[in-house]
């Protein structure tokens, strides 16, 4: 049996994975309005993984006999900035989902539940991968932009 603040603290968790796949969503909407199909796929992949982190927890609340509680979501931007920033945001959103995950192994451990431990350990390894992804791409579309400039910078370089 799962104690009443773990309980608590996972059900937060759960509206936080919601709202990210929200968010992430958005992105994937912009993405595809702004027309970049690839980008757009990639992150509808990424809500998608959000919708799933979210189902496991509350598999998981279940499995040991807790309730869980769907929270209302907060409203999720709908308006991003080039496919660089919005890669940056990525990168940043996963860092703070990385100390939400930190912060319920401490409740954890706190509670002495050490199967709700070896639970969250697969989502601790999991942020360490998230963060990885989102800083190669973040750097991909960095040396791209540089690309950019020096293809500007040889023509320019051609004038009579
Ligand atoms: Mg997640």
């Amino acid at each position: 049996m799962i104690t009443d603040k773990l309980q608590k603290a996972i059900n937060e968790q759960i509206t936080a994975e919601l709202w990210s796949s929200n968010l992430y969503l958005a992105m994937s909407f912009f993405l595809a309005r702004k027309g970049y199909p690839g980008m757009t796929v990639w992150m509808k992949k990424q809500a998608a993984e959000e919708h799933r982190h979210a189902c496991r927890m509350a598999e998981y609340i279940i499995s040991r006999g807790g309730v869980v509680k769907l929270d209302k979501l907060d409203v999720v931007p709908n308006d991003f900035g080039t496919p660089l920033e919005i890669f940056k945001q990525v990168y940043d959103h996963e860092c703070r989902v990385s100390k939400m995950i930190d912060m319920l192994v401490d409740v954890a451990s706190a509670e002495k539940d050490h199967a709700t431990q070896d639970f969250l350990w697969g989502f601790v390894r999991e942020q360490v991968e998230e963060e990885a992804q989102a800083s190669n791409i973040v750097d991909m579309l960095t040396h791209a932009e540089s690309a950019g400039v020096c293809v500007v910078d040889e023509r320019l370089g051609q004038r009579i």
